[in-house]
Order: structure tokens, then C-alpha cells, then sequence
């Protein structure tokens, strides 16, 4: 198990809120493709969905709310994870 944990730890790059199901493929919420491995994501504090990091940041510039579960988010505090 130690070595899964570390695993999920280099693969995300963020702070993981909540579970989430590592062997459903992740789907951003803004732009609904998988995001791969390698990518930035980052998570809804929320709903705990991911999104690529770059994704989200811009559609809370316009936006301000999460495209998922509607909860407004800080785009200030997306940049923080
Ligand atoms: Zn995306
Ligand atoms: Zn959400």
C-alpha cells in the first residue's frame, strides 16, 4: 500500500480532498476529456472532481464557480493546490 500512496501522491501534485476512485479514468469537468497522468490537475473542494488545472483556472476567470457542482470557488484558492 505504501507504495500506491506515493504513487497517487507524484501522479497528482495536489492535495487530494475526499476520496476519489483511482480506477475510474478522470474526466475534467470543463472540458470533459480524461486528463492524463502526466497533466496538472487539481480538485473541487466540493464535489472533489477533477479538472486540468490550467482548465479550471480559466473558466473561473470567467465563470467562478465550479462546472461541476456549482459551488462558487476563488480562482485564488485554486492556485494555492
Ligand atoms: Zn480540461
Ligand atoms: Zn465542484
Amino acid at each position: 500500500m505504501q507504495e500506491a500512496h506515493s504513487y497517487r501522491f507524484i501522479i497528482s501534485d495536489v492535495k487530494v480532498i475526499g476520496t476519489w476512485d483511482f480506477t475510474k479514468p478522470a474526466r475534467c469537468i470543463v472540458c470533459n476529456l480524461k486528463i492524463r497522468e502526466e497533466e496538472k490537475k487539481v480538485y473541487c473542494p466540493f464535489c472533489g472532481l477533477p479538472a486540468h488545472r490550467d482548465h479550471l483556472l480559466e473558466w473561473l476567470k470567467i465563470k467562478g464557480f465550479c462546472p461541476n457542482c456549482s459551488k462558487p470557488l476563488d480562482i485564488k484558492e485554486v492556485r494555492k493546490w
